[in-house]
């Protein structure tokens, strides 16, 4: 078979480059275009929102409405269903489109890509019928059909009751609620909101999934014949099993890093390093949003702000919203102890558990191996199409390991994209060199 490069379908040049179009990116283009500097915007998903705004099958969320307004009127150049894959050199970007791969240069970067569901391996986790917390939530919003069925929602963090809520207001069954933190840290958090009242009113207004929390509970076993049946939970001492269809389960958010590890940016154990103006150790590119530690929705939308003014030239104006974010990062290093995860959930997977689902390895194969690059070398292990993004997150909580190193593509493209793009940088750099 022969592999055939395509040409360039475009290069869009600006002064602003933002990658993600989720709060963080939809605040940083908007202050950047109100800034007077030329803006485009990317985003693999099909419209503006990214995971708490995503769009539904009735169509925009209200949040995000008004900023796909206000961008277009600023004259921001959108292209949705454009995932970036590479990032080669400072400025430089590529996205593969539904037209065809797209080059793009820049003065400055802004990466915005989000969080995703750190997902621990359980007996029976990989049956039909289990997905994480968001992710059964994005899958109800874009048509599965919930009604009439019995739905229980486990793991941590304050997205296992937003999306509780969500359900029970759509009059969606749900059986249980079961929160690994202990109650003890769930009253030392609801105590430390009344300094916060803005999310004090957001948690007052979930009221509707009180009665139903089991703190200091965590599913054992998901189990069923093809699909889900019922569940085993725990609380280290007794158990229950659990009728139901459906289990949403995750272990809070874990940042998506692999775009600004690509291009080199020093990381924390909280995510991506930013200076106090949202720039990354690698200059002219900024980071906002949960890419640089889960802290919610504000904490993203005022990081964007500050990043799309900075990476715009305006640090001065971006400095006014510094004690905003001071006040939202206090909120985000509450939530993140409130919600530790407990040694126990490290014992969950048992030998036969698969812990690759792509690849279909199980937890004894990786077991017997020193890190990640040794268990992907003999195992295949986080080779598959998620390239790690879910076992890689697992297996550093599970047992110690490091990342990998991330190469290009950080996302799932035609290889006739990457041709493309590396043809492109080949006859750049020859003519780089006569010149
Ligand atoms: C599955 C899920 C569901 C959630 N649901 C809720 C909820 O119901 N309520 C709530 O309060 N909080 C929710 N959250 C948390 C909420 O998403 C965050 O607090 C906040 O939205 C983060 O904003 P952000 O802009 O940093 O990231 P996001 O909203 O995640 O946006 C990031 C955007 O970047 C895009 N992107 C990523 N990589 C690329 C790439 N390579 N190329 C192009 N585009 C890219 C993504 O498509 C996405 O649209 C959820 C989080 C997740 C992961």
């Amino acid at each position: 078979m022969e592999w055939r490069s395509e040409p360039v379908a475009e290069t869009i040049t600006c002064d602003v480059l933002v990658i993600g179009a989720g709060p963080a990116g939809l605040a940083a283009a908007e202050a950047a275009a109100r800034a007077g500097a030329s803006v485009a915007l990317l985003d693999e998903n099909a419209g503006p929102g990214g995971q708490i705004w995503r769009r539904s099958s009735s169509g925009l969320d209200k949040n995000a409405r008004p900023f796909a307004t206000q961008l277009s009127e600023l004259g921001v150049r959108i292209v949705y269903s454009a995932s970036v894959f590479d990032l080669p050199h400072p400025g430089v970007a590529w996205a593969e489109t539904l037209d065809g791969v797209v080059s793009l240069r820049s003065r400055t970067t802004i990466l915005a890509p989000g969080a995703r569901e750190l997902f621990l391996p359980f007996p029976g986790w990989t049956l039909p019928g289990v997905a994480g917390v968001g992710g059964l939530q994005a899958l109800y919003k874009t048509g599965l059909e919930l009604k009439q069925k019995r739905i229980v929602v486990a793991g941590s963090g304050p997205l296992i009751l937003a999306v509780s809520h969500y359900f029970l207001q759509q009059r969606i069954e749900v059986a249980g609620i079961y929160e690994q933190a202990s109650a003890a840290n769930l009253r030392k958090f609801a105590f430390s909101l009344v300094s916060h009242p803005g999310k004090l009113r957001q948690a007052l207004g979930m009221a509707s999934t009180a009665g139903r929390i089991s703190a200091g509970w965590w599913v054992k076993e998901a189990m069923g014949d093809r699909r889900l049946e019922s569940v085993e939970v725990t609380d280290g001492t007794t158990s229950r099993t659990i009728p139901c269809e459906y289990l949403a389960c995750a272990y809070g958010l874990i940042p998506n890093d692999e775009l600004p590890r690509l291009a080199g940016c020093r990381l924390t154990s909280e995510g991506v390093w930013v200076d106090e103006l949202q720039q990354t150790s690698e200059e002219g590119l900024y980071c906002a949003g949960e890419t640089t530690g889960i802290g919610g929705v504000d904490l993203s939308l005022v990081e964007g702000r500050i990043a799309g003014l900075a990476a715009a030239g305006k640090q001065q104006e971006a400095k006014a919203f510094f004690p905003e974010r001071q006040r939202h990062r206090q909120f985000a290093s509450l939530m993140n102890n409130a919600f530790t995860l407990r040694d126990e959930l490290r014992s969950l997977a048992a030998d036969d558990t698969v812990v690759c689902r792509c690849e279909d390895i199980r937890f004894k194969e990786l077991r017997a191996c020193p890190d990640l690059r040794s268990a992907k070398l003999q195992t295949r292990c986080a080779m598959g199409p998620c390239q790690g993004r879910i076992c890689g997150a697992a297996l550093t909580h599970l047992l110690g390991w490091e990342h990998d190193r991330v190469r290009p593509p950080v996302s799932n493209v035609r290889l006739a994209s990457m041709m493309a793009a590396g043809q492109s940088e080949i006859q750049d750099h020859e003519m780089e060199k006569q010149s």
